[in-house]
């Protein structure tokens, strides 16, 4: 792939394609330009769809020990380059370089976790015996893949969140159709270089950039896309599971993730945890911490402490080593976290420290007194703003966390074990973080939210799991 020579082309099948329209690519902190890409149309797209599908064939016979093997050159591909990849990722998304290479990393495990996972796409044998009329049979069943993957990414993790879906697609023996985010394509055709300098077979992998306005609508409704792996938000999300038609659906949504703190909380952990759980990746991020619920005892030493640490968070350059948090993805994103601010200001929130934009940048915001109507409580603000709120006990705390229409994660800081468990058992959420924030992952764990913020779940084994079918296998034998 090269860089603004003549722009990156986009990768069709095994084959690298220009075209006609192009996409600027800009650098979100000061709107250079870092690249184009091909602007797709519905054409591209259709031509991208027909290789794809003669790449289900090739996906399928692929051995097992040759996906491993491919997953694996690909993971070392990555790791070798790690600054480039990291570069790439801090340029085109919003991240800064530290944060982008902790992406990187990730990005490698997930596909080394994807090339172990293949190890293990295996099914059971089934007694049949276990019911009149299947005395004299026997079987078992195994998983299949399931066809042709489309995967649509967002912006704010440009390399992982694509891998969380080209890995898994891959150890299961699928083709994949990856449309990445308009604004960062750049990590996803990154991504495609790794895997064809690894060997994977033409037409097994296409990422096509374009608007998901332009080709988003057709590549979801095709009837040869078997499942849509969506990543990205609610609208977008709801819109695709209304128009997909009987297909797969995996869907990774948003949240505006709740954090419960408690009287007997390790005060320091958690304030150190919370605040990197707000403003990690200027807040663009699923799990970002949202709203925190403070048992009232220690409400004021929890706030006094929040607000000193979050005035050390260091905005600025995104390359430089030592800058805390980036911009916004664009000016657009910080004028609305901007809007919704003020919007809560008006309702008599108090911003306790931040609340101010400068271009892209929105400092990192503090609200106390926010009524519970407005749109930074109920919402996903997907910025660097986080609501404090006191709470009586932990029933009111869990009440006010399951109040809103998202579910991804939550993080509780207690030392007591009944707590904790009450917690984990009430809160209506995919993932419960015990003394720590929301915003911890393992990528081989089972990721994924309940009521807005999704359906399935990913985390490598996880996905593998969606995007394989099991087939019965039964032998009726002679008496
Ligand atoms: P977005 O919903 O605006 O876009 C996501 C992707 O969908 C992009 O590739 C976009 O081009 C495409 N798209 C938009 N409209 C489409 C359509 N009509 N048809 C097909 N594709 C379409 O999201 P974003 O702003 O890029 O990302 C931020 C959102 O993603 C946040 O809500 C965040 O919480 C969510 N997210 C969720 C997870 C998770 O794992 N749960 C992880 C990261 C981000």
């Amino acid at each position: 792939m090269k860089l603004l020579e003549k722009g990156s082309p986009m990768y069709i099948g095994g084959e690298w394609v220009y075209s006609q329209a192009i996409i600027e690519v800009r650098d979100p902190q000061d709107n250079s330009l870092v690249d184009t890409v091909p602007d797709a149309t519905v054409e591209d797209l259709l031509r991208a769809i027909d290789k794809a599908v003669e790449g289900v064939d090739v996906a399928a016979t692929m051995t097992i020990k040759e996906r491993m093997s491919v997953l694996q050159l690909a993971a070392s591909y990555i790791e070798n380059r790690t600054e480039d990849y990291a570069v790439i990722i801090a340029r085109e998304a919003s991240k800064t370089i530290r944060e982008a290479r902790k992406e990187v990393a990730r990005a490698v495990e997930t596909l080394r976790l994807s090339a172990e996972e293949a190890r293990r796409v295996q099914g059971e044998t089934i007694n049949f015996d276990q019911a009149t009329g299947g005395e004299d049979r026997v079987g078992y069943y195994y998983r299949f893949p399931i066809g042709l993957i489309a995967a649509i990414t967002p912006f704010n993790d440009p390399l992982n969140l694509v891998a969380h879906k080209v890995g898994p697609a891959i150890a299961g023996g699928n083709a994949i159709i990856v449309k990445p985010a308009t604004m960062t394509p750049l990590s996803a055709l990154k991504l495609a270089e790794a895997f064809e300098a690894a060997g994977l077979p033409s037409k097994v992998l296409t990422v096509i950039t374009g608007r998901g306005s332009v080709i988003g609508d057709t590549l979801v409704r095709h009837p040869a896309v078997r499942m849509v792996s969506f990543t990205g938000g609610l609208d977008a999300g709801a819109h695709i599971a209304k128009i997909a038609g009987l297909k797969k659906l995996g869907m990774e949504l948003g949240s505006n993730s709740p954090v419960i703190i408690m009287d007997d909380a390790n005060l320091e952990e958690a304030v150190r945890a919370t605040v990197s759980g707000a403003f990690w990746a200027a807040g663009q991020n699923c799990l970002g911490v949202q709203r925190v619920f403070v048992q009232k005892s220690v409400y004021d030493a929890f706030l006094g402490r929040m607000v000193e640490k979050t005035k050390q968070v260091l905005i600025g350059d995104k390359l430089s080593e030592e800058t805390g948090i980036g911009p916004l993805i664009t000016e657009k994103e910080a004028k609305r976290i901007e809007e919704w601010v003020t919007e809560a200001v008006e309702q008599g929130a108090h911003i306790e420290v931040g609340g101010r934009r400068e271009g892209n940048y929105y400092l990192p915001t503090i609200l106390t007194n926010v009524p519970p109507d407005v749109r930074v409580a109920k919402e996903e603000v997907f910025g660097p703003v986080v609501s404090i709120f006191p709470v009586e006990d932990l029933q009111e705390a869990i009440q006010l966390a399951n109040s809103v229409n998202y579910g991804l994660q939550a993080g509780i800081f207690t030392k007591d074990l009944d707590s904790a468990f009450k917690a984990i058992h009430q809160l209506h959420v995919g993932g419960v973080n015990v003394n720590d924030s929301s915003d911890y992952r393992l990528d081989a764990m089972p990721f994924g939210g309940v009521k807005g913020s999704g359906l399935g779940r990913e985390g490598v084994k996880f996905a593998l799991q969606e995007m394989t079918e099991p087939k019965v296998v039964c032998f009726k034998l002679e008496k």
